[in-house]
């Protein structure tokens, strides 16, 4: 049984360690035992599955998944969270914690040693001050993935899933949606967490999709077009790609590509779907390679 998620439990252990919150560590901890019952349904865990946890501070997340999973690695930065770790799993024998930067881990590597490179269910509570390095890291070493279930900023989660000519539509939303179908799954206020964080939180659900939503000749520079057309949202498409020093193409060709499009020659990039920017880096990469 879980004996953490709640602010007693937690504040005893905080205690008995003399733990001291490391804020560059992005340290907020759950003290709810509702939204960790939630995060482990959203994630759809099972005894089928090896979880792979990102941060889990004083394990209070890692006791639900342990319950719930049948393997767990955890890997957590704070070395000081690590004899605190050992005494509040001592009671499962299914998880492992490692005590590393999760930017720097070989997680491929990880994979293929533990779960012989069958896909792994990510679950966290993620530092918010990596979240997108952390997503689109897993996304881009192609790491085996069934879902990535975590929580994130509020404000974070709704750029991954906002469409074409919303406020919160931009790159994050393209890069996530050409990987995943993002869906979130619930809403945090602060008072479930210790700290409270000064923003709103949200669990966000990512399916991987088994096939790309579309077809790209060079992800990377689909990516630089995407980047390009959004680091100046007020321009237009043709001045923000023209202005950019991702792309490198006389402005007519620029233009020419747009036309090709079938889109005004004044839309914003902001205006663009995922098809729109596959089509469009697509033309972009025959006139470049022409
Ligand atoms: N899972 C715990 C919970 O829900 O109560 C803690 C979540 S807290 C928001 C984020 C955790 O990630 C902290 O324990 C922090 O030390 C850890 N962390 C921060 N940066 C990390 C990194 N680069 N690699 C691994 N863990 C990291």
């Amino acid at each position: 049984m879980a004996t953490l998620g709640n602010p007693k439990e937690t504040i005893e252990i905080l205690n008995k360690y003399n733990f001291t919150f490391q804020k560059k560590f992005g340290q907020n901890f759950l003290i709810d035992t509702h939204v960790l019952d939630k995060i482990v349904k959203a994630a759809g865990v099972t005894k089928d599955d090896m979880v792979l946890e990102i941060g889990p501070g004083i394990g209070t997340l890692t006791q639900y998944l342990c319950e719930a999973a049948r393997e767990v690695i955890a890997v957590e930065i704070d070395k000081t969270l690590i004899p605190i770790l050992r005494d509040t799993l001592s009671a499962y024998t299914n998880v492992t914690v490692i005590n590393e930067d999760i930017l720097k881990l070989d997680i491929n590597k990880l994979v293929q040693e533990r779960n012989n490179n069958k896909p792994v269910k990510i679950v966290a509570n993620l530092p918010y001050y990596i979240t997108t390095p952390i997503i689109m890291g897993l996304f881009e070493a192609h790491v085996p993935v069934d879902n990535i279930t975590v929580m994130v900023q509020k404000e974070v989660a709704d750029r991954m899933q906002s469409g074409p000519g919303t406020k919160n539509y931009g790159a994050l939303s393209l890069a996530v949606q050409y990987y995943a179908k993002p869906y979130i799954a619930a809403n945090v206020p602060p008072n479930c967490f210790i700290p409270r964080p000064g923003v709103g939180s949200a669990v966000i659900r990512l399916n991987l999709h088994k096939e790309r939503p579309v077809q790209v000749s060079d992800e990377n520079l689909m990516f630089r077009i995407i980047r390009a057309s959004f680091n100046q949202r007020r321009k237009t498409l043709v001045n923000g790609l023209n202005n950019s020093s991702e792309i490198s193409l006389p402005k007519e060709i620029i233009a020419e590509a747009i036309d090709e499009l079938g889109v005004s020659p004044t839309i914003r990039g902001e205006a663009l779907t995922l098809e729109q920017f596959a089509i469009l880096s697509n033309v972009i990469y025959n006139k470049m390679n022409s």
